[in-house]
């Protein structure tokens, strides 16, 4: 994906504050930080967003996933930290290359949706 910015800091084409690379993901902190502790997930591969996910990425997300809980915990989400996925339009994507928010930090985090 020529465009894709995500697949540009893959390509390294363009920097990333970097905290986590091997052959399938990356993980960097996110440029507009919401909470201390806030970075993204990548794979690799171009993938639009979640909704796109098969079963053919299943190790992959799998993979994603352990590896979300293991650098929280080597970034100092010592007690616990918030994965959000945004899907989609409706999901509020603006990236539209998969990628996990990790987000954290010394105080607890909003509720998870404002109502009313
Ligand atoms: P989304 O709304 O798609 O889930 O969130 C995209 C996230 O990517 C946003 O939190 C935004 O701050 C982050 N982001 C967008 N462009 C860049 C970039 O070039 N570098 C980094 N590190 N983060 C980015
Ligand atoms: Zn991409």
């Amino acid at each position: 994906m020529d465009n894709c910015i995500f697949c540009k800091i893959a390509r390294k084409e363009i920097p990333a504050n970097k905290i986590y690379e091997d052959e399938h993901i990356i993980a960097f902190h996110d440029i507009h930080p919401v909470a201390p502790i806030h970075f993204l997930l990548i794979p690799k591969l171009h993938i639009d967003s979640l909704a796109d996910a098969d079963d053919s990425h299943r190790d992959l997300l799998g993979r994603m996933m352990v590896l979300a809980s293991k650098l929280a915990k080597t970034q100092g989400c010592n007690e616990g930290f918030r994965i959000i996925v945004n899907t989609g339009r409706i999901g509020g994507q603006e990236v539209f290359h998969l990628h996990f928010h990790v987000i954290g930090g010394h105080q607890h985090l909003p509720g998870m949706i404002h109502q009313g």
